[in-house]
C-alpha cells in the first residue's frame, strides 16, 4: 500500500511529483520523498508525515532537476522509521542511484539473510532495500542489466522505478498485481503514477499502463521511451482490493473507472436478497459507491444518515483495540432524525477485523435504527494479503474465526451478507484474473 511516481524530462520535476504525490496520499501516509537527478547527481529529500507536512516550498525548491521520483509510504514490510521512508539512494560502482518501490517481495527474508551473510549492511528494515543491494552487488556492466539480473532473484509484488543520473526504469511484475499508468506532461514530459488520478492534478494524458512484466526505459532529453518484455506475463492478476478498497475512485485501474467498477459491485450485492427496507445508507467514504449501485439496483432511496468527521487526524490512529473502538466514534455519527424507527441496508465495502461494522451497527441502534441489515461489497476476508496491501493476521481477521452467522451475531446486525467470490469477479468483470489471497488464499507467488 504505498504510491510511486516518476517525472520525466519535465521542467521542476519534483514540484510536478509532490502533486502527484498529493493526489495519491491515500496510497500511504507514513512517509514521504522525492529524489531528483540535476547536473549528475542524485539528491533525495524524504521524512515521516504527509505529504503537505514533509514538503514547502523551501526544501521543494532545492530540488532542481528535470528528472524526479518520488514515494508515499505506508508500511507492509518495515517499520515505522524515517529510515524506511523511500526513495533509497545510494552510491555504487556505476555512481547514483535511487528506487521507489511499491508492493511486498514474497521472498525478502531469504533475500536479505543471504546478502547479510555476504557482508551487505543493510540501513533500513524495507524489503525494498533488497534491490538496490542486488542491484550494486551484479558484476554486469550496464544498469540495465543489474536490474534485470536483480530482478530475477526477487519474488512478490512490484511497481519499481530506478533512476540514474540520465535514465529511468519502471518496470511492473510479471503479475501486475499493484497497478502502475504512463501519461504525457503538457511540456512533452513524462509521468508514471501508481494511480491516474494524479494526472488529473498535474494536468497529464494518460496514455496507457505498463504491461505486467514490462520494463520501460527513459531518457534524458528523449522524446520517446523504449519498452522491453522482460518477464512472459502469460495471466495477470491486478489485486482485486485497489478495486473494492484501496483505490481512489476517480482512479482508471486496468482500463476500468474503480467508481464505476464499486456501483457494480454494489449492483450484484442488491441482486443477492430482496430486502424490504425504508433507505441504503453507505459507510462513508468507502461504501458510498456500492451504496449507491446498491440503491439503484433495488430501489431503494438513498439516504447518507452517516455523517463523516473529516479531520480525525493521525494522532488518533493507535493499534490497541480500545483505541480503534474510539476512533469509529470520533469518525462517524449517525443522525437519529433519519434513523430513528427506520429499517435500513448498511453499505460498507469490507470487514476486516469487524470492530468498525460492530461499532457502526452499535451508533446505529442507539440512533434509534429498529432493523440493520449489513451488506458488504466484498467476500469474506479470511487470509492476509502478502503482496503489498495491509492486512492483519490470520488470527485478527473475524471471517477466519467466525462463520457469517456467528460474525453477524459480534456486530449485532439483524442481517448479514457477503459477496461471493464469483460475485466479485462479475461485478469487477469476469473476462480477466485477479489477485484475490484475501478471500480464498491462493498464494500464486509463492
Ligand atoms: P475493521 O473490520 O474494523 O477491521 O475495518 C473495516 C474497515 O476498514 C472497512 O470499512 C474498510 O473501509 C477499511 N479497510 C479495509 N481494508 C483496509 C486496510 N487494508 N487498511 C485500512 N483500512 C481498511
Amino acid at each position: 500500500m504505498c504510491a510511486v511516481v516518476g517525472i520525466i524530462n519535465s521542467k521542476d520535476a519534483a514540484r510536478t511529483a509532490y502533486y502527484a504525490l498529493f493526489a495519491m496520499q491515500h496510497r500511504g501516509q507514513e512517509a514521504s520523498g522525492i529524489s531528483v537527478s540535476f547536473n549528475h547527481h542524485i539528491k533525495t529529500y524524504k521524512n515521516l508525515g504527509l505529504v503537505n507536512e514533509v514538503f514547502n516550498n523551501e526544501n521543494l525548491s532545492t530540488l532542481k532537476g528535470n528528472m524526479a521520483i518520488g514515494h508515499n509510504r505506508y508500511g507492509t514490510a518495515g517499520s515505522k522509521e524515517s529510515k524506511d521512508a523511500q526513495p533509497i539512494a545510494a552510491n555504487y560502482l556505476l555512481g547514483e542511484i535511487s528506487i521507489a518501490h511499491n508492493g511486498n517481495l514474497t521472498n525478502n527474508k531469504e533475500v536479505r539473510d543471504k546478502l547479510i551473510a555476504e557482508g551487505a549492511i543493510f540501513h533500513t528494515n524495507m524489503d525494498s532495500e533488497n534491490i538496490i543491494h542486488l542491484i550494486a552487488r551484479s558484476k554486469k556492466e550496464h544498469l540495465q542489466e543489474r536490474i534485470v539480473e536483480a530482478l530475477g532473484e526477487i519474488k512478490g509484488a512490484y511497481c519499481l522505478l530506478v533512476m540514474s543520473r540520465s535514465k529511468m526504469f519502471v518496470v511492473r511484475d510479471k503479475y501486475g498485481i499493484r497497478p502502475l499508468s504512463i501519461g504525457r506532461l503538457k511540456d512533452g514530459g513524462y509521468i508514471v503514477a501508481s494511480e491516474t488520478c494524479a494526472f488529473d492534478l498535474v494536468g497529464a494524458e494518460f496514455i496507457r499502463d505498463v504491461n505486467p512484466g514490462e520494463m520501460i526505459i527513459f531518457e534524458e532529453g528523449s522524446n520517446s521511451f523504449e519498452s522491453i518484455e522482460l518477464f512472459n506475463a502469460q495471466a495477470p492478476r491486478i489485486c482485486a482490493f485497489e478495486y473494492i478498497y484501496f483505490a481512489r475512485p476517480d482512479s482508471t485501474v486496468e482500463g476500468k473507472n474503480v467508481y464505476e467498477v464499486r456501483k457494480n459491485i454494489g449492483k450484484v450485492l442488491a441482486k443477492k436478497s430482496k430486502i424490504k427496507a425504508d433507505m441504503v445508507v453507505p459507510v462513508p467514504d468507502s461504501g458510498v459507491p456500492a451504496a449507491l449501485g446498491y440503491a439503484f439496483e433495488s430501489g431503494l432511496p438513498f439516504e447518507m444518515a452517516i455523517v463523516r468527521n473529516h479531520y480525525v487526524g493521525r494522532t488518533f490512529i493507535e493499534p490497541t483495540q480500545e483505541m480503534r473502538n474510539l476512533k469509529v466514534k470520533l469518525k462517524l455519527n449517525p443522525m437519529g432524525e433519519i434513523l430513528k424507527g427506520k429499517s435500513i441496508v448498511v453499505v460498507d465495502d469490507s470487514i476486516v477485523r469487524g470492530t468498525t461494522s460492530k461499532k457502526i451497527v452499535e451508533l446505529l441502534r442507539h440512533a434509534g435504527a429498529k432493523e440493520i441489515h449489513f451488506r458488504v461489497a466484498a467476500p469474506e476476508i479470511k487470509f492476509p494479503d502478502v503482496y503489498g496491501i495491509d492486512t492483519p493476521t490470520k488470527d485478527e481477521l473475524i471471517s477466519h474465526k467466525m462463520s457469517v452467522e456467528e460474525v453477524r451475531e459480534y456486530i449485532g446486525a439483524d442481517s448479514l451478507e457477503f459477496l461471493s467470490l464469483d460475485e466479485l469477479v462479475s461485478g469487477i468483470g469476469s473476462e480477466r484474473k485477479y489477485s484475490l489471497v484475501s478471500f480464498d488464499g491462493d498464494y500464486f507467488v509463492k
